[in-house]
């Protein structure tokens, strides 16, 4: 049966900005709940190591998204597998619609809803989505093995899906409009030391070539962006790593957004456009995009919320939004 449960901080996310919001909002006794959404542990559990994260040299992201839900539960922040499909920010209490039926009322949001792959958006990438074509290494690299296999970027995602896909592939070309990579120096050694590694520049994808029946990729055509040369390359596989988006579909009428997307807060705050709505972490983040940045804001926005409910309680400010 559809239920309501009411909370006072609703986090809609389980990336490293949720769960750390969920830490925090539970440690000052908010009773949060957090709704995990269709990718729980979000972005860093399509990756293996990750290096950068503060006390670990090196943790798998999975293991590391499981660590960080287990140390908000045991704050006592209640996660929930859903998926929000409507948040109405209009009046308070806010009201999110839930997946499952839940409807969930909340006297503050947190916004922790980060970020998704880009693609291309070339009719043969949507053909082969699926088969042949994928924007997750770690998901689907382990079927091309002794395959060949061409990755398209030029960031830190491109270079550390190519290294990742040499454990499968017979060969990784990477494919670069440019000739210079946007990635972390460190991993840009990596790639170009590595043998199995071939670095293709100046060249874009035009089109994905393949069978019908069964549907399969075969090879992928290139320009070159200076003669426009077109060259067709044999492969098995095409991961497409240009970058992510912010998933801000929720919110994109309710709130303003800026940059192509990503949810405008106050600087140096969480706050956005609707007061007692706050936002963490890659959804507000077109600069950093770290995990740790991630959790930061997350830290933020629950200290944030704290703030506003107390407020709220004492009667000092007014911030009803405008309807
Ligand atoms: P995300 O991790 O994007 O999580 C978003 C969450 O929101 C997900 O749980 C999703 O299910 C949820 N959600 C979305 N919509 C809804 C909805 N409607 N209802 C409910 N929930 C919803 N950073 C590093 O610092 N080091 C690295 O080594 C590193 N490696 C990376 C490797 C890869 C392949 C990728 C893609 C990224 C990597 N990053 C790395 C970047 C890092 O993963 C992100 O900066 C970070 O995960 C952002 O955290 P977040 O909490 O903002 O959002
Ligand atoms: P990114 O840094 O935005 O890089 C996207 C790459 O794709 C760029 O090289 C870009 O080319 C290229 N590109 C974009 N649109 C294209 C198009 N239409 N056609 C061809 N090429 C296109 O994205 P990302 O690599 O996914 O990284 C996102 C964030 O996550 C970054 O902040 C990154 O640091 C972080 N991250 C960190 C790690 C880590 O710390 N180890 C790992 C992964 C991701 P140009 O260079 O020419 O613009």
């Amino acid at each position: 049966m559809a239920e309501t449960r009411h909370t006072k901080v609703l986090i809609i996310g389980s990336g490293p900005a949720g769960y750390t919001a969920g830490v925090y909002a539970s440690r000052a006794m908010l009773e949060p709940i957090l709704v995990q959404g269709i990718e729980p542990g979000g972005q860093l559990t399509t990756t293996t190591e990750v290096e950068n994260w503060p006390g670990d040299s090196e943790v798998q992201g999975p293991d590391l998204m499981i660590r960080m839900q287990d140390h908000a539960k045991a704050m006592g922040c209640e996660i929930i597998g859903d998926i929000i499909t409507d948040l109405d920010v209009s009046s308070r209490p806010f009201t999110a619609k839930g997946d499952s039926g839940t409807t969930y009322t909340a006297d503050a949001v947190i916004l922790a809803t980060g970020a998704r792959a880009k693609w291309l958006g070339l009719p043969s990438e949507e053909k082969f989505k699926g088969f042949g074509v994928s924007a997750c290494a770690t998901c689907d690299g382990f079927f091309y093995r002794g395959q060949e296999i061409v990755v398209i970027g030029g960031g830190n995602t491109a270079v550390e899906e190519a290294l990742f896909l040499t454990n499968f592939a017979s060969k990784v070309t990477l494919i670069h409009r440019r000739d210079e990579l946007r990635s972390e120096k460190i991993l840009e050694d990596r790639l170009l030391k590595n043998p199995k590694i071939e670095p293709l520049w100046f060249h874009t994808l035009q089109e994905v070539v393949g069978t019908e029946n069964p549907l399969g990729v075969t090879g992928v055509r290139v320009k070159h962006v200076k003669t426009g040369e077109i060259t067709e390359i044999p492969c098995k596989g095409v991961f497409i790593a240009i970058g992510h988006a912010p998933a801000s579909e929720l919110v994109k009428d309710s709130l303003e957004t800026h940059m192509g997307g990503y949810v405008k807060v106050t600087p140096g705050t969480t706050e956005t456009s609707v007061p007692g709505v706050f936002a963490a972490g890659d959804l507000t983040d077109h600069v950093y995009r770290q995990a740790v940045t991630s959790a930061g804001m997350g830290c933020m926005a629950a200290l944030d919320t704290e703030r506003f409910l107390a407020a709220q309680d004492d009667g000092e400010t007014d911030t009803t939004p405008a309807s």
